[in-house]
């Protein structure tokens, strides 16, 4: 099985409809928001189910491996989390707080 280059988990390979290379989960997951089955070839293909083509019978959910992978988690979240992990300052409120005394 292929792993993942950033964290050597095990990651199934797909392509997406716009023929890009998609890792995802080698687990199927109803939580998951990529649809994926085998074509007659045997590539896993992926796509986003929507309102107009949702789930079909032959199709299951799957995670994208970016959402779960803890090397790249830094970098898909390009916000600030809502809950700052212990230790780490919010510098905004700080300069609030700092600068906001006359
Ligand atoms: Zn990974």
């Amino acid at each position: 099985m292929p792993r993942c280059i950033d964290c050597r988990r095990e990651v199934l390979w797909t392509v997406t409809d716009a023929g890009k290379r998609l890792a995802v989960d080698p687990e199927p997951d109803e939580s998951g928001n990529t649809a994926v089955y085998r074509d007659g070839t045997g590539t896993r293909r992926s796509r986003r189910p929507s309102e107009e083509l949702p789930i079909m019978a032959w199709e299951k959910l799957y995670v994208p491996h970016v959402a779960n992978c803890p090397a790249r988690k830094p970098a898909a979240t390009q916000k600030r989390p809502a809950v700052l992990p212990p230790g780490v300052l919010d510098l905004a409120a700080y300069r609030r707080k700092a600068g906001g005394r006359p």
